[in-house]
């Protein structure tokens, strides 16, 4: 079975994901760290996020990896080209420049391939822009997560708050409100909720109810 969880940037994506993910005792697949792993590695090699023709050779040469604690469950770090790259691609650069490196069409492919690899033969939760899109149309559970763009900037400041990062809540709002802007116009499987998703506003819910929310609808198709 495959649950699909597309949404906006700071929609609440992760945590639900890997809530459900814990809950169900499936696989839990994270596509934004990819298409940040592949910026990340731009940046490091100073290649502009966006040269399509050299972001795709780094996509296509350094598939991104992910590793697991001894129990599986959910990954503990993320790789690219011999790079720990966990901590480095949630860095406001690399906020700054993934929507430019996700635009590209053939690092789109690129990604949606190991996607679709990484999640072969299992039950799994992905979650990112384009999955119930793209990666799985057929997925068994598709949900589309938002909340306002005020309840968004306030989640994303705490979290940036906890790691370090001084920022002021209108900084972050306009920063969200460009990368959606970014994600949801570019040509190549855009931000947008498939025909058959759920939409699921969150704002106001706890985490829980919007897990149970999602857990009851996975184990009726199950
Ligand atoms: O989910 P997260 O905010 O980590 O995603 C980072 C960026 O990766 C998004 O802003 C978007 O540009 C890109 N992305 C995408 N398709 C996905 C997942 C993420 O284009 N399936």
């Amino acid at each position: 079975m495959i649950i699909a969880i597309d949404g906006p940037a700071a929609s609440g994506k992760s945590t639900v994901a890997k809530a459900v993910a814990s809950r169900l005792g499936i696989h839990y697949l994270d596509t934004g760290a990819m298409y940040r792993a592949v910026a990340w590695l731009a940046l490091d090699r100073g290649v502009a996020p966006d040269d399509a023709e050299a972001v795709t050779l780094l996509a296509l040469r350094h598939p991104v990896t992910f590793a697991y604690g001894q129990d599986g469950g959910l990954p503990t770090g993320v790789f690219i080209a011999g790079n720990d790259v966990t901590a480095a691609i949630r860095l406001p650069e690399v906020d700054a420049s993934v929507s430019a490196v996700a635009a590209v069409p053939a690092v789109r492919a690129e990604m949606v391939r190991q996607q679709r690899e990484l999640a072969r033969d299992r039950d799994a939760v992905l979650e990112g822009r384009d999955i119930g899109t793209t990666v799985f149309p057929d997925a068994e559970v598709k949900i589309f997560l938002t909340a306002s763009n005020a309840e968004r900037a306030r989640r994303r400041q705490i979290d940036l708050t906890r790691a370090g990062h001084e920022v002021t809540a209108d900084e972050v709002q306009q920063r969200l409100e460009l990368r959606d802007h970014l994600d949801s116009s570019r040509e190549s499987s855009p931000l947008e909720r498939a025909a058959d998703a759920e939409l699921l506003d969150t704002t106001g819910m706890s985490v829980d109810q919007v897990v149970d929310a999602v857990v009851i609808r996975a184990e009726a198709r199950r």
